[in-house]
């Protein structure tokens, strides 16, 4: 048989305990912040797994680790979930973690703990087969990513000194193989004035109106953008106007915009904060890219700016030929190689980092932040066959 085949006859063994540790995962309610329980969890079912170390860092990453070679693989899923939204949009409980027609039902099935419970079942298959001390395998069950994507890595590499020498995002792909996902930032423009009565605005300098005019510039500068063909156009927007001053009954002497800017190919921080800068010209405006503070559920309080880099790899990138080939293997079809409409963690590990990263998720993404989330346990399988037959031909290159 070939090592493909008895990668997926394991995989179909395991099917029930794959699933099972799903609905485990998900019957605990774990928004960003708060995954201490749900990281609980996971670190116990890597422990019954057969991972040689299990460990849960200060920022609260459970980190499983399998194998001691000198070569690395991360697989990543993060464990915070969005919240259920409005509770009679579901037709079932988003905390029940119900198996049944062959699906995993509930919040965070897709996005993205099916990635963590497919990682458990492939750190079980590679100890049955054999993996030894060819590769490192690491597998992160990671913190803090719907508020702040990027930020548990970061730490994970910047803070623990982690470098792994390729990653894969458990993220949604329905089983494709991913290369990437545009960027973004959040930048502030804030307008200075001078307050005067309300009753004579001639007398002052309304702030107010100076961010308006920013506003129709922000406007037209989104259709100016450049054009993508893989990743998309990048975009720019005005999510929020705020002014203040003495009283309501004053001339506002001080006004911002919250700008979402989405970043495509070629577009960096530099570069989208010029265009900014051109747009509010004249206008007196202070452009900042904005800051995330975090605080961890273990207390630990760690942040970083909120630019979130474009990262793609190109078609012909080894890890890319090596994803799709493995599902080839595996499926008996070429996967469909494409990107994430949202952003993931990769922005700080191939982003931010250089990190190769690949994108091998369970689950559709437009169920993520939806309600009636539910992924196909199938599709469970097959993603634990496919971690484990990834890296079975990475530690048999090793050799
Ligand atoms: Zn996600």
């Amino acid at each position: 048989m070939s090592l493909a085949n008895e990668v997926l006859n394991l995989a179909e063994q395991y099917r029930d305990d794959t699933a099972r540790n799903l609905s485990k995962l998900v019957q605990i309610p774990s928004l960003s912040g708060q995954e201490r329980d749900v990281n609980a969890e996971l670190a116990s079912q890597l422990e019954q797994a057969g991972f040689d170390e299990v460990t849960i860092d200060p920022l609260g990453n459970c980190i499983g680790r399998l194998g001691n070679g000198p070569r690395v693989l991360a697989i990543d899923a993060h464990m915070d979930t969005v919240d259920v939204g409005e509770r009679a949009n579901w037709s079932f409980d988003p905390f029940g973690g119900e198996i049944r027609d062959g699906f995993v039902h509930g919040r965070g099935t897709v996005d993205q703990e099916g990635g963590a419970a497919a990682f458990v079942t492939a750190g079980r298959m590679l100890k049955e087969l054999g993996l030894k001390d060819e590769i490192t395998l690491l597998v992160t069950g990671t913190v803090m990513e719907e508020d702040c994507d990027g930020l548990c890595w970061k730490y994970i590499i910047e803070e623990s000194g982690i470098r792994p020498d390729l990653a894969i995002s458990t993220e949604p792909t329905n089983l494709g193989v991913y290369r990437g996902h545009r960027g973004r930032m959040e930048i502030g423009v804030s307008f200075r004035g001078v307050s005067c009565h309300g009753s004579a605005p001639e007398r002052g300098d309304n702030a107010a109106y100076k961010a308006a005019r920013a506003c129709l510039a922000i406007e037209e500068l989104h259709p100016r953008l450049t054009p993508n063909d893989f990743l998309g156009k990048g975009s720019v927007t005005v999510t929020e106007v705020s002014s203040s001053g003495p009283s309501l009954c004053a001339v506002p002497d001080f006004a911002r915009l919250h700008l979402d800017r989405r970043l495509t190919e070629g577009e960096t921080e530099q570069s989208a904060v010029a265009e900014v800068e051109e747009a509010v010209r004249g206008l007196d405006a202070r452009v900042e890219v904005l800051h995330y503070d975090g605080k961890a559920y273990t207390g630990l309080e760690y942040g970083m700016s909120k630019y979130y880099p474009t990262w793609v790899l190109p078609a012909d990138h080894p890890a890319v030929v090596e994803g799709a080939a493995v599902s080839e293997a595996l499926f008996g079809e070429a996967p469909v190689v494409d990107r994430w409409t949202f952003s993931t963690n990769g922005i700080a590990i191939a982003g931010l980092h250089g990190i190769p990263c690949i994108g091998y998720g369970p689950g559709n993404e437009v169920l993520a932040h939806a309600p009636d989330e539910k992924v196909p346990v199938d599709h469970l399988v097959r993603a634990s066959a496919f971690y484990t037959l990834f890296a079975l031909r990475m530690a048999q290159s090793a050799r």
